[in-house]
């Protein structure tokens, strides 16, 4: 599939807007303050809009009551995201009164629903700039008129054309995520994703190697990359398992992962490419949410359970110690006793490692939306205890397996609750808690495992 790229000369015109303003800033160093909500996309977007802030001369704040400019990237998966992102939005108006120079910029898939963003424009007139998701490669213009005096408010259509070449900042870590497709075709009934981040698109793979080289080189030793469905990557015929196996080879990365997975497109091409390249991880998000056949149609993901668990076989016998997380949702419309039994017992049978659980609840303009059959808030509340505690149970019976079981943690952080305790994950993506000190982070220790913390591990250092 033939993906549409930005025009190269309209990325010069960026780096010729970054410049621009540098001059303007005229060595004056202004804050920024980006708010980022929803998923790593848009915690990728955010990174290039640092990236490019950074270039024209800003430094990043502690404080949104620091910044000279403030930037909420905004999300619209969950409910009420609107009502929390308009009220944070209404927080700057006191911090503008403080600083009547500050620049206020909202962007991110709530602004691509455009009736919000007008909604929003129309409320805070302190707002200065809004723009949609395919306008990242034209901030720094945007921002250019903004600081010209300009209300800017610039949203185009959703298939918008791919970026390259942009300066990005990532956040600090050993981890990082690069972005190799944008958008979605699949229009699962309850979701908003392809109405708001358009048909996918897929990076050009000498473009997501190029972009994971300069990361290990930057000293990140593990990458996820990002798609809503990688598993229908198309860079003109070369396909997801063949990039993985490409990407893999590149010097210094020690882990790769990548999400989220499709069921309906996951290839035994995929299994074995996982199985045979060794610093990919042991770890597959794969998002079943209902077990239920009924449902599953209804949620048009087209994939029955039996298929689901197929994969789950195929993974299971080619990739070992693989772990399983995935989504689910209950509450569904229409759902009843019968297919919630299903979707409990789907989970007794594929035993994930671990399981983000929802009540289903409407997001505007989707086809689910308008289905009858709402179930009631209190049955969802319900269905969803149900389903926390049959999930409890798989992961802690995931967890009893791990007894004695050595492996390598690359050390992240250190939890204070109670006793301090460093810890780091498994390539399957379990959490270890080990004794140790903070020198440790962004290394990788052999571990043996010798007990439970949380929902997680514990282990000795070997
Ligand atoms: S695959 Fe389905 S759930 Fe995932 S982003 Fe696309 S439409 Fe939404």
């Amino acid at each position: 599939m033939k993906a549409n790229f930005v025009d190269g000369s309209v990325i010069e015109g960026s780096y010729a807007a970054i410049e621009r303003i540098k001059k303007m800033l005229g060595g004056a160093a202004p804050r920024y303050y980006i708010e980022t909500y929803g998923c790593q996309m848009n915690e990728h977007d955010s990174e290039t809009i640092a990236g490019m802030l950074e270039r024209m001369g800003y430094e990043k704040a502690a404080e949104k009551s620091e910044a000279d400019l403030i930037l909420f990237n905004t999300c619209c998966i969950r409910e009420h995201a609107e009502k929390r992102t308009f009220g944070n939005v209404g927080f700057v108006k006191e911090i503008k009164q403080n600083n009547p120079g500050l620049i206020t910029a909202v962007c991110g898939c709530m602004m691509q629903q455009r009736e919000v963003a007008q909604r929003l424009r129309d409320r805070f007139p302190f707002v200065d700039l809004v723009f949609g998701t395919n306008e990242l490669a034209v901030f720094p213009q945007l921002l250019e008129r903004v600081m010209g005096g300009e209300r800017v408010f610039e949203i185009k259509n959703i298939d918008g054309e791919i970026p390259e070449g942009l300066p990005i900042r990532r956040n600090e870590g050993f981890s990082t995520f690069v972005n190799i497709m944008y958008g979605c075709n699949n229009f699962c009934s309850y979701c908003i994703v392809p109405y708001v981040r358009g048909r996918e698109r897929s990076r050009r793979a000498e473009d997501v190697v190029a972009e994971v080289e300069r990361a290990a080189a930057e000293g990140f030793t593990e990458v996820t990359l990002l798609g809503q469905n990688v598993n229908s990557y198309d860079d003109e015929g070369l396909r997801f398992p063949e990039l993985l196996r490409r990407v893999s080879r590149v010097e210094g990365l020690k882990r790769l992962r990548f999400m989220t997975s499709h069921p309906k497109d996951l290839s035994h091409e995929l299994v074995m490419a996982m199985a045979e390249t060794p610093n990919v991880c042991e770890h597959i998000h794969l998002p079943v949410q209902s077990g239920s056949n009924r449902i599953l149609k209804l949620m048009n993901r087209r994939y029955t359970r039996e298929h689901y668990l197929d994969l789950i076989r195929d993974l299971r016998e080619n990739v070992p110690g693989v772990e399983i997380t995935t989504d689910i949702i209950v509450g569904f419309p229409t759902e009843t006793e019968e297919d919630l039994e299903d979707t409990l017992s789907l989970v007794r049978e594929v035993g994930f490692s671990a399981a983000y659980s929802f009540a289903y609840s409407v997001r505007q303009g989707t086809a689910a939306a308008r289905m009858e059959g709402q179930i009631p808030e209190e049955v969802k509340k319900e269905r969803l205890q149900r389903l926390n505690a049959v999930i409890m149970e798989s992961v802690n019976g995931a967890n009893d397996k791990y007894m004695g079981v050595e492996g390598e943690i690359l050390i992240e952080g250190c939890d204070r609750r109670g006793e301090p305790m460093m810890f780091g994950k498994l390539p399957s993506l379990k959490m270890v808690y080990v004794n140790g000190d903070e020198s440790m982070i962004g290394n990788y220790y052999k571990v043996r495992i010798t007990g439970t913390r949380f929902n997680s591990l514990v282990g000795e250092l070997i």
